[in-house]
């Protein structure tokens, strides 16, 4: 069998349609027309009353903290289980990331330690929805309404996600989306911020085109960024969200075949397929091995690798990563679960791409481990 990659996106909706209109229409920069749809279709999608499409989910993330106004020296509560982008724009505004650790079964934030970390100084807890399952976010919202704290939500990886009904991507004041060629919905590479707050719209809207002074363009009283998404990426993001049930459902299909296939394997902690809140969606299958267990993910993705099948580690906890405990950041601090997810966790194909006959052959190598 040819190599398996982790991920291979789907385009077999409208993408080449959508992709030449804009080449026959000469519109291919962030003005074109494919940008406003996009924002229109994912608002309506989720429920939001605004939408600013941006290049990645990074800058999305930038944004939106940029939006919400925050100074340095404010406190923001967020998971330790997380990828780097959730921080970096924390960091280089000198505001304070506060880690809380991830919970074992459902490997996103444990909502339970949000309410110790409160200081005087916090002003803001950022919701990360991980692999396929949302963040509890009733305690979350309920929490923030008692303190007064904003809600961002980074549902990247929740195109599509349902938290007891309701949409994911519609939580808190801001939420954030990735559509990077893993995500359930790609443009490449881009990003969307969504609020149903119109000053937070006209402050990302804003910034994301360079703070130009509204009817004195290249007079500038704020110092912006360039986050445009072109009408070419829109375009590609169109067609997606059209197929975005059926993605949803291959998604979905593909996690309970993973299932039924690995089910007999007790070597693995597997995905939970529900909880009392959410049916996952199975962004990715991840796996993760006993603490006790001799083998690392490591191991384990390389013997897979051999087998022709491409895995990916979990993610790295902030708390450990070089660049900011050089910077003198969380000395001292252990965030066990997060810690254990690295070491014994991967994931295995995921991709809207894979055929059953692979899933299959992915199934009996992981059981041959
Ligand atoms: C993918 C992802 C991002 C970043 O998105 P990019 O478009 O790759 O910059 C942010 N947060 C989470 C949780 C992600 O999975």
């Amino acid at each position: 069998m040819e190599f398996i990659p982790v991920n291979e996106p789907l385009l077999d909706g409208n993408e080449k349609k959508y992709l030449n209109e804009c080449i026959d229409t000469g519109w291919i920069s962030s003005e074109g027309p494919f940008v406003k749809k996009l924002e229109q279709d994912m608002a309506s999608y989720v429920g939001r009353n605004y939408a600013a499409a941006v290049c990645n989910g990074t800058v999305a993330l930038d944004l939106a903290i940029e939006a919400m106004e925050l100074s340095a020296g404010d406190e923001v509560i967020m998971p330790a289980f997380t990828i780097i982008s959730c921080i970096t724009g924390l960091i280089r505004r000198d505001i304070k990331p506060v880690l809380v650790d991830a919970d074992p079964a459902t490997w996103n934030m444990n909502v339970k330690q949000i309410e110790e970390k409160i200081t005087s100084r916090t002003k803001a807890v950022m919701a990360v929805h991980i692999y396929g399952l949302p963040v509890d976010m009733d305690p979350v919202l309920k929490i923030a309404e008692k303190y007064g704290l904003m809600v961002i939500e980074d549902g990247a990886e929740a195109h599509g996600l349902n938290y007891r009904g309701k949409r994911c991507g519609s939580f808190g004041d801001i939420s954030i989306m990735s559509f990077y060629p893993n995500k359930h919905v790609t443009t490449g590479e881009g990003g969307m911020v969504l609020t149903d707050s119109e000053k937070i719209y006209e402050r990302s809207n804003s910034f994301r085109n360079l703070c130009h002074k509204p009817g004195y363009r290249f007079v500038h009283e704020e110092l912006g960024f360039n986050y445009r998404m072109s009408n070419i990426q829109a375009a590609v993001g169109v067609a997606q969200l059209e197929k975005l049930e059926d993605h949803l459902e291959r998604k979905r299909k593909m996690g309970e075949i993973y299932q039924e296939l690995l089910k007999d394997n007790p070597r693995f902690q597997k995905p939970l397929k529900e909880t009392p809140y959410a049916a996952n969606v199975y962004w990715v299958f991840g796996l993760v091995l006993d603490k006790e267990d001799p083998m690392s993910a490591r191991e384990a993705m390389e013997k897979l690798a051999k087998k022709g099948i491409g895995c990916r580690p979990f993610f790295y906890p902030m708390h450990l990563q070089p660049a900011l405990r050089k910077i003198g950041m969380f000395e001292g601090e252990r965030y066990p679960v997060a810690e254990w997810l690295y070491e014994k966790g991967f994931y295995i194909p995921s991709g809207l791409s894979l055929t059953e006959e692979q899933i299959m052959y992915i199934g009996e190598k992981v059981n041959e481990l």
